[in-house]
């Protein structure tokens, strides 16, 4: 019985909620009396992947074969899968993510696993292996029963805590032989739809809603996100509006986010939009209603109005972070 941990890496760095899921397979390999290791696909940054070791495993398995720089569903779910046979392991550790979604039900094929997503926290393992998971958008959860050997579990973005410790992993370079109908479908090329910062990954996003008034007003919006180095939000009347792009509508139907930090501007809190953001850690609310619902899903709130408060904020960041 072992665990394996996949690391997606962005231009070659462990993103951070491969290291929140690193940190869980860590304390699932303690609770289990065995060990955890990361694996790596493709080339990635070796002082990245050594500081994983901060996370909790002394070992990080890359697998080196060149047509694994480029992600793809089939050829990762069989790289992973094959580590995970080579290894012993019966559990398969993911952070979620756009690719991960893909990926792990066809690891879960490949090792006759059970696959259970939305992770929130350890298995209880007093009876069994029992997990919970958020369900209903994050508004509920569940505890689910896992009666399979073989486990994929996919773990929530900012679920976990993590305590880190100085310890550096050792690398292991592997290849291994890969199927070429693992590449019927192949990735050429990645168009980033605007800005920097890409909204899905954000750690930090600042979202404006009908309280801007129209699209000329997005200066103080885009201000405060330079500012911050946060990617921009908006609510579903102002994408339908047009006076943002659809692929910036955040809620149930637009992109759901769960960055460290999510200010919303004058956004009434409707429970859709809640939906797309809930799984945020920490929830700043500026609307000029103290009524407005959004302030009892928030964990500040500065109750103003937007053209007043933001160019404050915005001036006050400046200078604590230019500093
Ligand atoms: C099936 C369905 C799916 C939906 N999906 C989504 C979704 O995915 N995402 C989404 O966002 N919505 C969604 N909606 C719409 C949702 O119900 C709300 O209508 C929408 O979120 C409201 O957007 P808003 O808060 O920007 O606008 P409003 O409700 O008009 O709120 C504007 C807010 O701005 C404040 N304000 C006004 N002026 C200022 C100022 N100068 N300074 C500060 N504050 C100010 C007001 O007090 C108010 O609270 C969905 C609706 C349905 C029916």
């Amino acid at each position: 019985m072992s665990i394996i941990v996949f690391v997606e890496t962005d231009n070659g760095t462990v993103k951070k909620s491969s290291q929140e899921a690193v940190f869980y397979a860590s304390e699932l390999a303690k609770k289990q009396n065995t060990t955890a290791v990361a694996v790596a696909l493709g080339t990635a940054n070796e002082a990245s992947l050594s500081a994983l070791g901060n996370f909790g495993v002394s070992k990080v398995i890359q697998v080196t074969n060149d047509k694994l720089n480029t992600p793809s569903l089939m050829a990762y779910a069989s790289a992973i899968a094959s580590v995970a046979k080579s290894t012993g392991a019966d559990t398969v550790i993911l952070a979620k993510s756009s690719l991960v979604d893909g990926v792990a039900s066809r690891i879960a094929i490949k090792l006759s696993a059970a696959v259970v997503t939305n992770v929130v926290e350890l298995p209880n393992l007093s009876n069994g292996f029992s997990v919970k998971r958020a369900i209903y958008t994050g508004k509920a959860f569940a505890n689910v029963s896992i009666n399979a050997n073989n486990k994929v579990l996919v773990i929530k973005k900012n679920a976990v805590t993590v305590v880190e410790s100085a310890t550096s992993a050792a690398i292991e370079k592997m290849e291994i032989a890969l199927d070429e109908k693992d590449f019927s479908v192949v990735q050429k090329e990645v168009q980033k739809a605007s800005g920097e910062v890409l909204l899905p990954e954000a750690e930090i996003v600042v979202s404006g809603g009908r309280g801007l008034k129209g699209p000329e007003n997005w200066g103080i919006i885009n201000d405060l996100a330079k500012v911050l180095g946060a990617a921009t939000g908006c609510s579903k009347p102002v994408s339908d509006m047009d006076w943002r792009p659809h692929h910036e509508h955040v809620g149930q139907t637009g992109v759901k986010v769960s960055p460290n930090l999510y200010i919303a501007v004058g956004i009434s809190g409707a429970i859709q939009h809640l939906a797309g953001v809930n799984s945020s850690k920490v929830i700043v609310v500026i609307n000029k209603d103290p009524e407005a619902p959004f302030f009892k899903a928030a964990d500040y709130g500065i109750v103003g109005d937007a053209f007043d408060v933001l160019p404050k904020l915005t001036a006050a960041f400046a200078k604590v972070l230019n500093n």
